[in-house]
Parts: structure tokens; C-alpha cells; sequence
């Protein structure tokens, strides 16, 4: 019984002598060949030219300052609660007294790390933050040979200090404004 209309019978008569030179078959597969040369193309030249995400799309994490350049994160352990890959890992300080142009709050992050190898940007991570610590933004981890260099620590997840380099830091907030 057949199940659908598109099942073809094996034609199983042996070839001519015309057909065994496979010529008319290296015809079809030219012309094709030939007819993706006025196609549009739909591959790019990465990492020259770059694809525009999604605004939901969930990308490297970083963590967050606040406009004075204090890191946000107070160490609650929110995040790594809810990662489901239990990525996240943290080791909390209490802030020191001259210490308050650096962190928000009394507890920082004194160790925060994100297992790249782990995650799987579901972003349960910025969903539980109370503090608007941590967001993903629109870039990729980049490739790495090892293994270590999946363990992205507090300084590379640090977004770049608004007062010091207000550019970088303005680029990478914009993304995140982008998806809010
Ligand atoms: S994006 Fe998801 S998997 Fe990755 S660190 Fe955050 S909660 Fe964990
Ligand atoms: S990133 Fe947010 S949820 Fe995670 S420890 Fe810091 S303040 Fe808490």
C-alpha cells in the first residue's frame, strides 16, 4: 500500500551507450551550477560583513554598571539559582568604605564566572536578576582552542565603564536597549 503519490519506480533497464558518458546528467548539473550564478547570494563575508539579529536573539552575557560606573551585581546568587545548566558560579565580598564609587550595594560579586560551555542562553539568568545585573547581548562567544577559554570571568563579562570609555559602553548598552 503506498502511503503518498510521490514514491518513483526504479527504472532498473540498462544504460545506453549514450547514457553510460553521463553527458546529458553533466549538462543538468552545469546548468544548475550556472543558474545560481545570477542568484542572490545567501552567504556573507564573515567577519567582514555581519548578519543583523533578531532583537530577541540571546547572545554573550555582560554585566551591568550603573551610569556612575558601579557594578550593579550584589552577589545574591539569583542568577546562578536559576541557570538550568548550572553555569554560573560567584564568590560574594562585602563592599569596603571608600569602596562605594565601585560597587552599588554593600555585597559585590568578588568572583563571577559563566561556563560558556554549559550555557544555553536561555536567559533564566537576566529574567531572575532583581538588580538588572546581567543581560545578553546581540554578540557570540568567539571560537577558542581550549577548553578555559570558555570560562568567561567578572572582567571579560564587565560591560566597559560608562564615564571612562563612554563610547564602548554606550555600544553596549544600546543593544540591550535595542531588545527592551
Ligand atoms: S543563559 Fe541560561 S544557561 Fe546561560 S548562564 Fe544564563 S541561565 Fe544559565
Ligand atoms: S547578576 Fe543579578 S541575580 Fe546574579 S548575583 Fe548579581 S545581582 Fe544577583
Amino acid at each position: 500500500m503506498q502511503l503518498t503519490q510521490r514514491s518513483k519506480q526504479v527504472d532498473r533497464k540498462p544504460m545506453t551507450w549514450l547514457e553510460s558518458l553521463y553527458l546529458w546528467n553533466i549538462a543538468k548539473g552545469m546548468a544548475i551550477t550556472m543558474s545560481h550564478f545570477f542568484k542572490r547570494k545567501p552567504t556573507i563575508q564573515y567577519p567582514e560583513q555581519t548578519r543583523t539579529f533578531s532583537k530577541v536573539f540571546r547572545g554573550l552575557h555582560v554585566l551591568n554598571r550603573d551610569a556612575e560606573g558601579r557594578e550593579n551585581c550584589t552577589a545574591c546568587g539569583l542568577c546562578a539559582v536559576a541557570c538550568p545548566a548550572e553555569a554560573i558560579t560567584m564568590e560574594a565580598a562585602e563592599r569596603q568604605p571608600g569602596e562605594e564609587n565601585l560597587y552599588r550595594e554593600e555585597k559585590y560579586a568578588a568572583k563571577y564566572e559563566i561556563n560558556m560551555l554549559r550555557c544555553i542562553f536561555c536567559g533564566l539568568c537576566e529574567e531572575a536578576c532583581p538588580k538588572d545585573a546581567i543581560y545578553l547581548s546581540q554578540t557570540f562567544a568567539p571560537a577558542n582552542y581550549g577548553r578555559k577559554g570558555f570560562i568567561y570571568k567578572k572582567t571579560d563579562l564587565l560591560i566597559p565603564h560608562p564615564l571612562k570609555d563612554p563610547e564602548a559602553y554606550q555600544k553596549a548598552l544600546g543593544e540591550k536597549e535595542a531588545r527592551n
